[in-house]
């Protein structure tokens, strides 16, 4: 498989007031033709901004990408596409979901025409094809009587119909690349596990290449191929599903992963929450930017960012304990060299 979106060293900052926000800083990851690569983090992470910045949707005065940036599709850096392929790029060779479905979709026109539109668009349909085609996604993403629901308007659908119409609107041009930021953030649980079916379904029957965004770690498991984890606009470890899941090597990784609801766990055993708040972006620690948090911080923590280290297969993580001179004691990855000092 070829690398289909290649990012590299992409660091985006928001001006406010109050200084500059150095939302996404310095990350770099790769995704493959028809695979599904899931970015997780908690809020304010950097992953919706990751995600825009792939869509062309940093707008300056307000965000800017910074000198240095690249981001390839196919080998083109999409940062220096003129109007006409950006406009070719996003809607006909890359789509989004977002969270909110509703917001997404224009009140005043029938999901049908809203399908429609991007048909006309990007595949030279005439009205008439494209509104039949309409008719045909509503039917691959499980909307029931196609034929009617066309013709009504996005109040008319539950949230998770909703979502499935968004779905509908983002595959009706076969893209290539699909992000889907947070996209069943809003729904119950039962209707979760359906979008996210849903998804994994049409990428591997479309080959499409995905980029799931989510806080939660629970979703991607059946979805992703890969895992890129984020914590204060850095990439704090990426690794395969399996590595991230059953061989974690980040402390940030851990308590992600121990505040996933568990059916192995015993009935009173409670969910574990990462405690205390992500640093201030305007001025970022200058060591780990876990540090603030991190059970395991040592005094190097808050002096030098670490390094990533390497685990094999592009399993990758960022943290001092890897160091062959870390304190064994309390290591939760169970080594340091230090035993001969
Ligand atoms: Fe924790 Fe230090 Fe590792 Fe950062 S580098 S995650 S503070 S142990």
């Amino acid at each position: 498989m070829g690398k289909l979106l290649e990012v590299n060293n992409l660091r985006v900052s928001y001006h406010t007031y109050a200084g500059e926000v150095q939302s996404v800083r310095g990350i770099t990851f790769d995704v493959e033709e028809g695979e599904a690569l899931a970015i997780v983090g908690e809020s304010g992470c950097g992953k919706s901004v990751t995600a825009k910045s792939i869509m062309g949707l940093i707008k300056k005065p307000a965000g800017e990408i910074k000198a240095g940036s690249e981001i390839l599709y196919r080998g083109q850096n999409i940062l220096n596409f003129s109007k006409k392929e950006w406009s070719e790029y996003r809607g006909g060779e890359s789509a989004i979901i977002f969270q909110d479905a509703l917001a997404a979709l224009n009140p005043t026109m029938t999901v049908g025409k809203q399908i429609a539109e991007n048909l006309i668009m990007h595949k030279n349909m005439s009205k008439a094809e494209a509104l039949k085609e309409a008719v045909n996604m509503l039917r691959l993403v499980g909307i029931p009587n196609p034929e009617e629901r066309v013709k009504q308007y996005p109040h008319e659908f539950s949230g998770g119909m909703r979502q499935r119409v968004m779905i509908a609107i983002a595959f009706a041009c076969d893209p290539k690349l699909l992000i889907a930021d947070e996209p069943t953030t809003a729904l119950d649980v039962t209707i979760q596990s359906q979008i996210m079916d849903l998804i994994k379904k049409l990428q591997k029957e479309l080959n499409t290449s995905v980029i799931l965004i989510t806080h939660d770690l629970g979703v991607v498991a059946n979805v992703a191929k890969r895992i890129v984890v984020m914590y204060s606009g850095n990439i704090v470890e990426k690794g395969s599903c399996e590595d991230i899941f059953y061989n974690p090597k980040h402390p940030y990784t851990l308590a992600l992963l121990s505040a996933v609801p568990r059916l192995d766990l015993k009935n009173k055993q409670e969910l574990a929450s990462i405690e205390g708040t992500p640093p201030d972006l305007i001025a970022p620690p200058k060591g780990c930017p876990f540090s603030t948090r991190c059970k395991y911080c040592m005094e190097i923590c808050c002096e030098k960012a670490p390094e990533y280290t390497e685990f094999g297969d592009g399993h990758v993580a960022a943290c001092w304990l890897h160091h062959p001179y870390a304190a064994k004691e309390l290591n939760p990855f169970g080594y340091g060299g230090n035993d001969n000092e």
